[in-house]
């Protein structure tokens, strides 16, 4: 374990929050978790990259290992167990290189393995939940390591247990997934649809395409920061959607399981709030998803302003949008 006093944890959130921490611990082995005394002014730190810091933390934890490991291979899957502490693009890049279909269309999503299954990150109609096995944990109140299988984590869009009922008591240390070694590839996302129609295309072709996409629409946090969608897509029932169809024609929708899904960027430009800015604070005027730091926010800032764009969408449509990002 390597600890450091008093350390700036700005470059640590992709925010760009100024904030320090009294101690920072790195752990190189997960066996380390055992000894270490978890109160409700530590944070685990992944990517730093879902998360506002609105209050100085004592104590800040990264998990340092990282390594990747195919722990099974047949002629139609491989099972592939990653350490929670490395960053979650290098995980996807690992399988692309292997051709282990699954994860592909999750490529460049910032942040840590160990962070991916807590909100089930999805992008381009792939969610993790969709080729993982189970998650191993640390059990902050019981000093123990536990696995969990894929049906008891409760996954749901954008939420799982760790966002629930086992929120601030696990630590995600290792994950595993089952990937198809024959292609498998989903392009049903308008962003990837060219690719169908392509006669030849390989696993690579589809990660370069979805880094090449969001390159485009989403800021670099280097420059701009950012925590990528700020807000989960709104999800209504019929009755709403049939409500909001009659006055706004053309609002953009898909089905989905819990009811009918509707672009939160949407919601937020019709409420004119596309490139909208307070203070050091604003919505994206590329991507109205997007909620960044122009320079010198403190989380507080941040997160009034994103309560103000939150009350402005429920005053136009009457929903009440969701943050995707975590509070600390
Ligand atoms: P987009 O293509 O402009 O579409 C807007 C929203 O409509 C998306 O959020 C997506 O929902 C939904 N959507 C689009 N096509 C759909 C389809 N065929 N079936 C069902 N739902 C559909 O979205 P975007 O902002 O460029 O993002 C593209 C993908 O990358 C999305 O899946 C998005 O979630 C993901 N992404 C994630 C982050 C992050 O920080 N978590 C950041 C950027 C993009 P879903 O979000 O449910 O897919």
């Amino acid at each position: 374990m390597k600890i450091e006093k008093n350390k700036d944890i700005s470059l640590l959130n992709t925010f760009g929050i100024r904030q320090f921490c009294d101690n920072f611990y790195f752990f190189e082995k997960n066996e380390e978790l055992l000894d270490f005394h978890f109160d409700n002014k530590t944070l685990i730190l992944g990517g730093g990259s879902n998360i506002i810091i609105v209050t100085k933390p004592n104590n800040v934890v990264k998990l340092r290992f990282d390594s990747i490991e195919v722990v099974e291979k047949t002629d139609n899957y491989a099972i592939v167990k990653a350490q929670g502490g490395g960053e979650w693009d290098t995980l996807v890049k690992f399988c692309v290189e292997n051709n282990f279909w699954g994860i592909e269309n999750l490529s460049a999503i910032p942040g840590t393995v160990g962070a991916a299954p807590i909100q089930n990150i999805g992008a381009y109609g792939v969610e993790i939940k969709d080729v993982l096995q189970s998650v191993e944990f640390f059990d902050i109140e019981t000093k123990s390591f536990k696995i969990i299988e894929n049906k008891d984590c409760h996954f749901d869009y954008r939420t799982s247990i760790f966002k629930n009922k086992l929120k601030n008591k696990a630590i995600v240390v290792s994950i595993t997934l089952k990937l198809s070694v024959s292609p498998k590839p989903n392009l049903n996302y308008a962003d990837l649809k060219m690719l169908s129609q392509k006669d030849n295309f390989s696993i690579l072709d589809i990660r370069n395409e979805v880094v090449r996409v969001r390159d485009i629409k989403l800021p670099d946090f280097k420059k701009l920061g950012n925590c990528g969608s700020f807000y989960k897509n709104a999800i209504v029932d019929f009755k709403k959607f049939e409500e909001l169809k009659q006055k706004y024609p053309q609002i953009p929708s898909y089905q989905h399981t819990n009811g009918v899904k509707i672009p939160t960027a949407w919601l937020i430009e019709t409420a004119g709030l596309k490139g909208f800015k307070k203070g050091n604070v604003g919505i994206y005027d590329k991507h109205s998803l997007i909620v960044v730091n122009y320079g010198g926010a403190s989380g507080n800032e941040i997160l009034n302003f994103s309560e103000f764009v939150e009350n402005s969408v429920f005053y136009e449509f009457g929903i009440k949008i969701e943050k995707e990002v975590n509070i600390f």
